[in-house]
């Protein structure tokens, strides 16, 4: 007993004494993986994707969780949805470098994948003394209170050169990637499938809902030992000082449900996903089978993008816990920089978003059209409107209409490949 941690009171260090490390299957990375929790599968997976070729770092999603869930005292560094600008910025501070750096410890001959396999150990695989009775079931650290103070720090600084150096931009910038870089990294609790939170918490105060593999933070069980801040490689569980306790995204569960007064007992997507401008974002609920394998659904807007299209990658997949979030990786950004990030699928999803096919140019269309989730689209053939030659071949333009459709099968939208312009009667001088 002498190794449990010492701030881990009665039958609480029994929990931790008790656990096991089982087998799961994590698809992101190809292989069987120990988790050290009891895997429990949903029916159905919260998930969205983030187009970051469109995000322009507005904050309007950081707002909107803000003035809804983290506006009380006890919060004030608190953000379940943040915007950080890659590579320097990050919330808490460093957060990705700094698990990234443990890392790397654990895995001495590098995070290698092969054939699309992950080869090196995750965090689980990889915490230090990975037994029964060990302290840590994941590679994880504490974020100090400095670090979680400055959630804007390195905002908008680029990587890779001074802008006193004329030679650098005298042609500008071009694709495939650009010498000097930055991006925005949007991001939100990503409610994995094999979550380090819940897996590290003495209390078992963290569960994973079985409708729609929603991860949550009872409060009334958490002692705020904060296991669950230092074990999400992601930092997005984070500890409150008032009610001593920790808090993380509740993915904007009454919505989802349909329980909003504004939903007409219809899932609606989230806040964050709804007030964006820059309509960068997607959310919605793939269907999970009994082994926790994402079930057909062909025309789920979501199960398209991530599955069929490949378009959608997650956020560090080698970390291991099977994140539900999935992003389209910045065209312009080092290649290099973007496999760390997203795993090896990155360069087929960047040559899928530069040149999309008829199906997804449509797809694409679907994001931020309505607040509430699509669960299904069909798309209506129409004319071809413009054809070029791209390097991957002819390139050809359709005004096709997609369709969306919501849990009850009726329709909830449709709209244009080729975006309508309406031209105003010029009535007003004034047009304020
Ligand atoms: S991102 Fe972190 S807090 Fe969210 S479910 Fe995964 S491990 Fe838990
Ligand atoms: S609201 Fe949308 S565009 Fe604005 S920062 Fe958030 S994700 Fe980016």
């Amino acid at each position: 007993m002498s190794d449990l941690p010492s701030d881990v009171h009665g039958s609480d260090k029994m929990n931790i004494l008790k656990r096991t490390l089982n087998k799961v299957f994590n698809w992101q990375l190809g292989r069987e993986m120990d988790y050290p929790y009891a895997a429990a599968y949903p029916n159905k997976q919260f998930a969205f994707v983030f187009n970051t070729n469109r995000c322009l770092g507005c904050q309007t999603c950081t707002m909107a969780c803000k003035s809804t869930w983290t506006f009380g005292k006890g919060q004030e560094t608190m953000w379940w949805a943040n915007v950080e600008t890659k590579p320097y910025g990050g919330y808490p501070r460093n957060w990705d470098a700094k698990i990234l750096e443990l890392m790397e410890e654990a895995n001495p001959d590098g995070m290698e994948w092969r054939d699309n396999i992950y080869k090196g150990k995750t965090i689980f695989e990889g915490a230090e003394k990975h037994s029964a009775t060990s302290q840590q079931v994941a590679l994880g650290y504490l974020p100090t209170d400095e670090e979680w103070k400055t959630p804007n720090l390195y905002e908008d600084v680029p990587s890779g050169g001074s802008r006193n150096n004329s030679a650098l931009y005298s042609k500008g910038e071009q694709l495939p990637t650009h010498r000097t870089w930055f991006f925005y990294l949007a991001r939100i609790c990503n409610h994995c499938s094999y979550p380090a939170c819940l897996a590290a918490c003495p209390r078992k105060a963290i569960y994973k809902r079985k409708e729609d593999g929603i991860v949550l933070i009872d409060q009334e069980r958490c002692r705020g030992y904060r296991k669950c801040v230092e074990a999400c490689p992601y930092k997005k569980s984070m500890y409150r000082g008032t009610t001593r306790v920790s808090e993380k995204c509740i993915a904007c569960y009454p919505r989802v449900e349909g329980s909003d007064p504004q939903s007409g007992g219809k899932p609606m997507e989230t806040r964050c996903m709804a007030a964006c401008i820059g309509q960068i974002r997607l959310q919605g609920l793939v269907p999970i089978g009994a082994n926790g394998e994402w079930t057909v659904d062909r025309q789920n807007p979501i199960y398209y993008l991530v599955k069929v299209a490949k378009v959608a990658l997650p956020l560090y997949p080698q970390f291991g816990t099977q994140p539900n979030g999935y992003y389209i990786p910045p065209r312009w950004v080092p290649r290099d920089y973007l496999r760390q990030m997203y795993g090896p699928g990155v360069d087929h999803a960047i040559d899928a978003y530069t040149y999309p096919d008829r199906e997804l140019l449509a797809v694409l269309q679907l994001f931020r059209k309505s607040n509430m989730i699509v669960f299904r689209y069909e798309i209506e053939k129409g004319p071809k409107v413009w054809e070029t030659d791209s390097p991957k071949g002819k390139f050809e333009l359709y005004d096709d209409t997609v369709i969306a459709f919501g849990n009850d099968g009726r329709e909830l939208f449709r709209t244009k490949v080729e975006e309508p312009v309406y031209v105003r009667p010029p009535q007003h001088l004034n047009t304020i």
